[in-house]
């Protein structure tokens, strides 16, 4: 049996999408996000490939009842 995919780090924000990779301005202050894919698609997750939340979009989350 192979190893699932969820070895493969995606480091994009969930939520917008952006480059959360070192380099990219966002590394520091990304917030890894430990739900798998399939609950991510469940939250209506623009990006749920993506492993992480950006600064913007967590902080969103936490104010924004949408
Ligand atoms: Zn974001």
């Amino acid at each position: 049996m192979q190893n699932q995919t969820e070895d493969i780090i995606i480091e994009i924000c969930n939520h917008c999408g952006n480059d959360v990779s070192i380099g990219s301005g966002k590394f520091v202050n990304r917030v890894p996000d430990f739900n798998d894919i399939i609950t991510r698609i469940d939250n209506n997750l623009d990006f749920p490939l993506g492993d992480f939340v950006c600064e913007e979009c967590d902080n969103n989350s936490m104010t924004d009842n949408e």
